[in-house]
């Protein structure tokens, strides 16, 4: 038992890959281990960076390198967004070395697929991203009614004078009589761009009669009287790394500005349902999409799942694996750092150097405990 066991796990202790095969009969397999894996600073440092370590691991997991008897599922889940996931999906594939399936990814927007169903028919106010990319991912769910705020503006420019469409804008907007379309939901599925034009037109819907721009509801008001337009957000972090050296603000302090004027203008709080990482509909999702690769992969679907997060920031991927209760493993190839002793604020099972560390620790811990 032991001897297989270390066989296993030298697969992925550092410098072992591409040494060793095992065989299914003769090493136990750890049936329930399942990987959720944050990108940025955990396979990825900066745009273009991609860990060979990380390389290495998704590609014994996935079976790829031919050396697992079965794949041991996992999934990237990523608060970044803002393109369709078909198309993050090919270019990850390519940068990671492994063609991941459409169970694969979950991208900040992507639990809102599994929560569109209502809205199917129905307008909605797409916000956030660049250009038209928003509508885009919203329609490769389903969204068919899904219109973006230059739409609304190239209607009636009259809604927010504050900036004018540009000549790009003007070509792709789609200007409809608003006056007649009751919106259902306003979307955020990215960091918005015009932060002003944005809450304004979002707090027109919420304040609407029955969704209705340029309309104005009885009791908007008042807390008893909730509006017919829901408000839901994809990722609710306050701030963001780009290539400048501090922060920069993301969709959380959009979402932060956009309560404190919605209380302000009517004594209530916001309502809104909010997604991404560390919530709670981002984790159910991604053990919905886990158990959907087990399926594809012909595993049983149905059994016991013990889902090891790897993340780099305590805030969102630790927090929200621990909430969930999955394991979690912290690793010191992002945001996080410890040379000064520094202890995460959410704290993790375990934490390890880089990705590959920390799946040999969890493949040796579910060996340990037997979970066979
Ligand atoms: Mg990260």
């Amino acid at each position: 038992m032991l001897r297989s066991a270390w066989s296993i796990r030298r697969l992925v202790a550092h410098g072992q890959l591409g040494k060793r095969s095992i065989h299914a009969k003769t090493t136990p397999f750890p049936e329930k281990l399942a990987f959720a894996f944050d990108i940025d600073g955990v396979l990825k440092q900066g745009h273009h960076n991609v860990l060979p370590q990380a390389k290495r691991v998704l590609r014994l997991l996935s079976g790829a390198d031919g050396r697992l008897p079965k794949p041991i599922p996992f999934l990237l889940i990523t608060n970044g967004g803002g393109i369709p996931d078909e198309q993050r999906r090919a270019v990850l594939s390519e940068e990671l070395g492994v063609e991941l399936t459409e169970n694969q990814l979950v991208q900040s927007h992507t639990p809102i697929k599994q929560y569109v169903d209502k809205y199917r028919d129905k307008p909605v106010l797409v916000i956030g991203g660049k250009g038209e990319d928003c509508r885009r991912v919203a329609e490769s769910y389903g969204l068919q009614h899904s219109y973006i705020p230059q739409d609304v503006i190239a209607w009636n420019p009259s809604i927010w004078d504050r900036t004018t469409l540009t000549q790009e804008e003007k070509d792709f907007a789609r200007p409809t009589d608003f006056s007649k379309v009751a919106f259902s939901a306003a979307i955020v599925m990215h960091d918005t761009d015009d932060w002003g034009r944005d809450i304004t037109l979002i707090l027109d819907l919420l304040s609407s009669d029955k969704g209705v721009l340029g309309t104005r509801r009885e009791g908007h008001n008042r807390a008893d009287m909730r509006g017919d337009v829901e408000l839901l957000l994809s990722n609710a972090d306050l701030e963001w790394r780009s290539d400048w050296p501090i922060p920069r603000l993301g969709q959380g302090a959009f979402r932060l500005s956009l309560e404190s004027v919605y209380k302000a203008t009517t004594g209530l709080d916001l309502p809104y349902v909010q997604f991404g990482k560390p919530f709670k509909a981002t984790y159910d999702f991604s053990e919905l999409m886990l158990r959907r690769y087990l399926k594809q992969v012909g595993r049983d679907p149905n059994g016991q799942l013990n889902v090891y997060m790897v993340g780099d920031n305590p805030l969102s991927d630790i927090d929200g694996a621990n909430r969930h209760g999955w394991s979690s493993i912290l690793v010191r190839t992002g945001v996080f750092h410890d040379t000064h002793g520094e202890k995460p604020t959410h704290k993790p099972t375990v934490i390890c150097d880089d990705v590959e560390k920390g799946v040999e620790w969890a493949i040796e811990e579910e060996l340990r405990k037997g979970n066979l």
